[in-house]
């Protein structure tokens, strides 16, 4: 048995049963197996949009050759018996639990939201003009904050591809497409994403875990220079080693960090507004036509520079809506989910500059005064507004300095508040959010149509936790700090990575 890998495309139109017949007539072979290695639209030339795919085949009328192993996490399962406590039920904190749960640790994990489908319930009563739900909104509650998002599992960051193998094959378990695995920009929906959510709630039960819902952590117990337990709502949990995976909306969680003497450090992040467009102009700007059959919603990613500034597009969702995504009553922020469908009218995405707090306060900025600050600007877009309408423009009154013109129809849930977003972001941030918006007029025809809403200030944290990179732990040596909340990882897969490396670091050092 050989294997040899292949390059071809496929008309986008054609099924995907069509593959293996041009599989065959590429290779020049009968009797084969073969899977996708990688699949993308190669939408260069408007009048031929394909899918491009790479496929590794194996085939005993070939020679030579043999399917490369993908790299996998070994558990080295020892009787141990150390107990865990895992602070979090987003990405980083559920795989970190599971990893641990079936090395052998007995995990306790501790949410302070509730379980997936009260968490749906409470946002949907909000979205109806109910209360803000306080432990359940799109920041707190079961599988963390991009359970109702566009799930994009797309990552930049390196050296992760034995956890992403981990992850993405524990996310097809649970009810992922399989196509995550070789799609260039894989997503599963917020739809499917909350199905899998309390799927991972029973592969972790499964392996011995359990989870307290309604646990918040509000303190960390310390004696002989380690943690020896963390005091939640639900009481104090003792255990050997603790990861705490709260995310980086959990800024009580951080202070209260800090104040026990948990070193953090303040960093580069950035700050903006998401645009929103209707979707079909953004296919007929990517692809010259409404709709393209055998593709969901086209997608862009859009970067400018301002000087020393970068501006970026940012976690686009296709075909979703804008989100009302603040994590406490008194803050406006706003976010974006989409259905694995992608079949909404509408297409949104962050667009944010980069932001150094230091050089814009002219100061060494301490973390506790970036959250002070963060906080305040969250504040000032919620009280501007008097509630959960969200302040909004156009973004031709943004690029052309005025505001007041009568908004177009949006996606978000609770209506928009006429706004100049100019006056009510940081004065420096402006000038290159204008320029840069007007660099991507330039690069995606009809760009200029659409409105911007904010505030957006999740795409990453302004603070850093210090920790030892070999044990990952932060301040105490039985502590770590896993996924976005440390500042080390953003994203769904970056930050379930970084809790699959505490938990190896933690298995390795128990
Ligand atoms: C609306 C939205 C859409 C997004 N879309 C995408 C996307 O498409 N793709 C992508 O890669 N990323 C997306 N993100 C970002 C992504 O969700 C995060 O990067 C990722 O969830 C971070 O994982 P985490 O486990 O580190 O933290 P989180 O997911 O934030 O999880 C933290 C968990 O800790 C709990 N918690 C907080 N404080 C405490 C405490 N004191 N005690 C106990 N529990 C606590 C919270 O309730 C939560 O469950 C989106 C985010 C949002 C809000």
């Amino acid at each position: 048995m050989g294997y040899n890998e292949y390059e071809l495309s496929l008309p986008c139109s054609a099924p995907e049963a069509e593959l293996r017949a041009a599989i065959a007539r590429k290779a020049k072979l009968g009797d084969f197996e073969y899977s996708i290695l990688l699949k993308s639209l190669d939408a260069r030339h408007k009048d031929r949009i394909a899918w491009l795919y790479r496929v590794g085949v194996q085939s005993p009328e070939l020679k030579d050759g043999a399917a490369p192993k993908a790299p996998a996490l070994e558990h080295t399962r020892t009787a141990r018996g150390g107990r865990v406590a895992v602070a979090g039920t987003g990405p980083a904190g559920i795989f970190a639990a599971l990893y641990l749960a079936r090395s052998g640790f007995k995990v306790s994990v501790l949410e302070r939201g509730s379980r997936v489908d009260e968490r749906k319930a409470a946002l949907d009563a909000f979205e109806a003009g109910g209360p803000f739900p306080a432990a359940d909104n799109y920041a707190f509650g079961e599988g963390g904050a991009g359970t109702f998002s566009d799930g994009k599992l797309s990552s930049r960051t390196k050296g992760i591809s034995a956890e992403r193998e981990y992850l993405f094959s524990e996310f097809v378990a649970a009810g992922a497409p399989d196509e995550i695995r070789y799609m260039t920009h894989p997503h599963v929906g917020s739809d499917r994403l909350y199905a899998m959510t309390s799927r991972l709630r029973g592969a972790l039960e499964e392996a011995g875990g359990s989870i307290e819902f309604g646990a918040r952590v509000d303190d960390i117990v310390l004696s002989n220079g380690k943690v020896s337990a963390l005091d939640t709502t639900k009481g104090r949990f003792e255990a050997d080693a603790f990861v705490l995976a709260c995310g980086h909306s959990s800024f009580d969680t951080q202070r209260m960090l800090m104040k026990r003497g948990v070193p953090f450090r303040t960093k580069n992040f950035a700050l903006g507004f998401r645009a929103e467009h209707e979707q079909a102009a953004i296919n007929r700007a990517q692809w010259g036509v409404k709709s393209l059959p055998g593709v969901k919603a086209a997608e862009y990613r859009l970067t400018a520079q301002s000087g020393d500034t970068g501006v970026y597009s940012f976690c686009m969702c296709p075909g979703g809506t804008v989100v009302p995504a603040a994590a406490f009553p008194e803050a406006s922020v706003v976010n974006g989910k989409s259905d694995y469908s992608r079949a909404g009218r509408w297409a949104n995405a962050a667009v944010v500059a980069g932001l150094s707090l230091n050089a814009l306060l002219g100061e060494d900025v301490s973390p506790e005064r970036a959250l002070d600050w963060l906080e305040a600007l969250e504040r000032r877009f919620k009280d501007f507004a008097g509630g959960w309408r969200a302040p909004a423009m156009t973004i031709r009154d943004f690029m052309a300095g005025r505001s007041g013109t009568v908004l177009p129809p949006s996606s978000y849930p609770l209506g928009l508040m006429s706004a100049n977003l100019a006056e009510l972001l940081p004065a420096a941030l402006v000038p290159p959010l204008r320029e840069g918006l007007s660099q991507f007029c330039r690069k995606l025809r009809g760009y200029e149509d659409g409105i911007i809403l904010g505030l957006e200030s999740k795409t990453s944290a302004a603070i850093q936790a210090l920790r030892d990179p070999e044990a990952m732990t932060a301040g105490y040596e039985n502590l770590y700090i896993a996924g976005e909340g440390s500042g080390w990882s953003g994203g769904i897969v970056s930050s379930a990575a970084d809790g699959l490396k505490a938990a190896q670091a933690l298995a390795a050092r128990f």
